[in-house]
C-alpha cells in the first residue's frame, strides 16, 4: 500500500477512524454537569451524543420527554429492566433511572462518543458492562456554598428537595476516587475546556483507532529495518 492507500485509511479530516467512547460525567446535583454536557454537544457537534436515560421521576416544568429523559412509570421501567434493555440502572432519590443498551452500542460502533450524566452507582455498573470503552470524569463544585447556591438558583425543586440533595452531595462526592479524571467547575468555560481536553486525548488512544495496523504497514512498506 502506497501513499494513496494510506490516504484512503484516513477519514475526511485526515484522521484514522475510531470506535466511540462512553464518557461518564458524575457529580452531586447542582455541580453543573448538565450545563457542561450541553455545552460539549454544542462545541463537538455530530461527534458526540447525549445518552437519554429512562426515569420514573416526575418531569420538571422545563424538561422535555425524549430530550432530557424518557419518562416512564414504574411498571414500564420494570418491563424494560426485566427484558435486559438497560446497560445499567439504579435507584436515586427514591426514583429509578436507567440507560438503554441499544442506542449506546450503535453510536459507539458508528464512532460517536456517548456522554452520560449518571451517578456513581451507574458508573460502577457501566464499568463492568463496557470496560475499555469507558472514560469517567467526576465534576466537583468549588465549594459547598457554591453548590447550595446553584441548587437554590435552579429553584425548580422545593426547599425540601434542595435540602435532600445537599445531604446526598457528601455521599456522592466521596466516590471521586472511582473516576479517571476530576474537574473542578469553578468557571464554566474552563471546566468545559478541561473536559474537552480529556475527550480529545482519549479519542487518540491506540486501542480505539481503526485500521491502524494497515496504516502503519503502508507507512513502513519498503522501509526495511537496517541489516544486522
Ligand atoms: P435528576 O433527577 O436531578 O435529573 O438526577 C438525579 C441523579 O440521577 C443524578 O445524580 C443523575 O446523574 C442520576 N442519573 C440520571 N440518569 C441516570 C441513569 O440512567 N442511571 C443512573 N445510574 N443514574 C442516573
Amino acid at each position: 500500500m502506497g501513499t494513496a492507500g494510506n490516504d484512503a485509511v484516513l477519514g475526511r479530516r485526515g484522521r484514522l477512524g475510531r470506535r466511540g467512547l462512553l464518557l461518564v460525567l458524575s457529580s452531586p446535583s447542582g455541580a453543573g454537569k448538565t450545563t457542561i454536557t450541553r455545552r460539549l454537544v454544542e462545541l463537538e457537534g455530530e461527534e458526540v451524543t447525549i445518552s437519554v436515560s429512562h426515569t420514573t421521576r416526575p418531569k420538571r416544568p422545563d424538561e422535555i420527554d425524549g430530550r432530557d429523559y424518557h419518562f416512564v412509570d414504574e411498571a414500564g421501567f420494570a418491563r424494560l429492566r426485566d427484558r435486559g434493555a438497560f446497560l445499567e440502572h439504579a435507584e436515586v432519590f427514591g426514583h429509578w433511572y436507567g440507560t438503554a443498551r441499544d442506542p449506546v452500542e450503535s453510536a459507539v460502533e458508528a464512532g460517536r462518543d456517548v456522554i452520560f450524566d449518571i451517578d456513581w452507582q451507574g458508573s460502577q455498573q457501566l464499568a463492568e458492562a463496557v470496560r475499555g470503552d469507558l472514560v469517567r470524569i467526576f465534576i466537583l463544585p468549588p465549594s459547598l456554598e457554591a453548590l447550595e447556591q446553584r441548587l437554590k438558583r435552579r429553584a425548580q425543586d422545593s426547599a425540601a428537595v434542595v435540602a435532600q440533595r445537599m445531604s446526598r452531595a457528601g455521599d456522592e462526592m466521596r466516590h471521586y476516587d472511582e473516576y479517571d479524571y476530576v474537574v473542578v467547575n469553578a468557571a464554566l468555560e474552563q471546566a468545559v475546556n478541561d473536559v474537552r481536553s480529556i475527550l480529545r486525548a482519549e479519542r487518540l488512544r491506540r486501542g480505539r483507532l481503526r485500521g491502524l495496523d494497515d496504516f502503519v504497514a503502508g507507512l513502513t512498506k519498503g522501509a526495511e529495518p537496517p541489516a544486522g
